[in-house]
């Protein structure tokens, strides 16, 4: 079967949409247009954002793109952060992941959820270890950015912290994370 070039656009907007999403229109034009976008202009078709896993050999280039320029005040804000909001939070391995947006995030390599208490929102609830990261990260990236307003720096905290935002919509525990984050 010969591979006709095909791109799709909006079922709400009528714009190119990513590919695989919404009506399917032919030729090369069309292809390229989807394959150059992640959101139609109207947003209403958005390719999901997704997270790998940043391998052993990548790790050392993680935290200074988490937090460009401050990385050394962003990891420790994470940590004080996660030990704050989770009591039963005592250290250990973190995984980094990578997201299809740009975006990054990291989170304790823990099996079982944590009780977390954010005492400044009343929020009150369990959540994944994964879940619980983002909630750090989130919280270390907006305070570096309070720190660092009006410079370029808080430009690309700020992208990554949208990047992350938007990752945490579509998560299963998205609720959570805002309720926690709020
Ligand atoms: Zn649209």
């Amino acid at each position: 079967m010969d591979y006709q070039p095909h791109g799709y656009i909006c079922k709400s907007c009528g714009n190119p949409a990513p590919m695989g999403i919404g009506y399917v229109v032919g030729g090369l034009a069309a292809a390229q247009a989807s394959e150059s976008i992640n959101c139609c202009l109207c947003g209403y078709s958005r390719k999901p954002v997704t997270a790998s896993l940043v391998p052993n050999g990548k790790r050392m280039d993680f935290l200074p793109q988490l937090f460009p320029g401050l990385y050394i005040h962003g990891e420790i804000y994470v940590y004080q952060n996660l030990e704050s909001i989770a009591d039963a939070y005592n250290g250990g391995y973190w995984n980094y992941y990578a997201l299809s947006n740009g975006g990054f995030y990291m989170a304790p390599d823990i099996a079982e959820t944590l009780h977390i208490t954010v005492a400044g929102n009343f929020f009150d609830g369990d959540l994944s270890a994964d879940a619980a990261g983002i909630v750090a990260t989130l919280f270390a990236l907006n305070r570096l950015m309070f720190k660092t307003a009006g410079t370029t720096l808080c430009d690309r905290l700020m992208n990554n912290f949208y990047a992350l935002r938007d990752y945490a919509a579509e998560h299963p525990e998205h609720r959570g994370i805002y309720g926690a984050i709020d």
